[in-house]
């Protein structure tokens, strides 16, 4: 397959046009499904402006998807109780298939609680301890969208992943943590090291690797003498700036070492958002399999 590439000749890692492509897939999907209601609910807490474009954008996307979507808005002084309340109202919701609780929750406000409300199925962002232990024990449930997304783009341009070296740069919960167990895992097949804050030279570590993910929220942080000459690299993080929101790799001038490169912004962001409607999906089939014990096949969530 022909990809485009930059300047410089790497292969350019387009996460909105894989994104638009999930979507097209999954809306017909869903047509030849019979068109179900499956419903996607967002919950955001606060007036923080990021958050609300990003859910504003999962709305976009799941109508386009053919998915039905609500929206839960809570003011930044809500009490953890009433918070609570409101999350086990839609987990207790038939009708309701996914549930994204955005994060960070307002100061004072502790997500841990909340997350643990949600069931498994309905876990769509794949984040509370059940899910993290189904990903670790390889059971079927939730993967993080964001990590699946790295995951998907990986696939798509045509990234070779087994027996090759990885460094996943940043270990959260969020993305560091499941991105290295997903590439890691058996079929995917690469040796992964998980760097971090008090990683020695980190620029000699990535330069080992054939794929490096940073996923930091340092802006600038990957520079050329991070890339071995042809390998791929992912950018997570997301700074804002004057100029805008920047990464955490120095996109002009790793695009001349790189083989690979994902644009910022236009890469993993709209990933995230493309694997949170293929999870809503797979939520309701999930959720489907439950109420009727028809084997529905695997493969559900990767
Ligand atoms: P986090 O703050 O929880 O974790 C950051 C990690 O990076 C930590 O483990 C830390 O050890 C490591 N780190 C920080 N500075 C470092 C340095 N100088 N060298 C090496 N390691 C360093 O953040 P997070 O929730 O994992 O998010 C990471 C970034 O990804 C943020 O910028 C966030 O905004 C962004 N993000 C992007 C998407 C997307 O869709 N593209 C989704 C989620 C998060």
């Amino acid at each position: 397959m022909e990809f485009e590439r930059t300047t410089g000749g790497a292969i350019l890692m387009d996460g909105i046009r894989l994104r638009d492509e999930i979507i097209v897939s999954l809306r017909s999907t869903i047509e030849a499904d019979g068109n179900p209601d499956v419903c996607l609910a967002t919950v955001l807490v606060g007036d923080d402006k990021p958050s609300r474009l990003y859910v504003k954008s999962k709305h976009k996307k799941a109508k386009e998807a053919g998915l039905a979507s609500r929206h839960i808005d809570l003011p930044s002084n809500i009490a953890q109780s009433q918070l609570e309340t409101e999350v086990r109202a839609l987990a207790d919701d038939p009708s309701v298939h996914g549930i994204l609780v955005q994060l960070p929750l307002p100061e004072g406000l502790d997500a841990e609680p909340v997350l643990d409300l949600l069931p498994v199925t309905k876990d769509v962002d794949g984040l509370t301890e059940r899910s993290m232990g189904r990903l670790v024990r390889g059971k079927p449930g939730h993967v993080p969208c964001t990590p699946l997304g790295v995951m998907r783009l990986l696939d798509r341009y045509g990234v070779e992943t087994s027996g090759k070296r990885a460094v996943v740069i940043g270990r959260s919960t969020l993305v560091g943590l499941p991105q290295v167990l997903l590439l890691g895992r058996k079929g995917t097949d690469a040796t992964v090291t998980l760097a971090h804050s008090r990683t020695a030279d980190l620029a000699a570590v990535c330069r080992e690797a054939d794929i490096v993910i940073a996923a930091a929220g340092m802006a600038g942080l990957v520079t050329p003498d991070f890339v071995k000459p042809g390998a791929a690299v992912i950018d997570v993080g997301v700074s804002r700036s004057e100029a805008g929101i920047v990464g955490d790799v120095q996109f002009e001038a790793v695009q001349e070492v790189a083989g690979a490169i994902t644009p910022m912004p236009g890469g993993t962001g709209p990933m995230t958002i493309g694997c949170l409607m293929q999870n809503t999906y797979a939520a309701f089939k999930m959720q489907q399999y439950e109420d009727t014990g028809v084997e529905l096949g695997s493969g559900l969530s990767l």
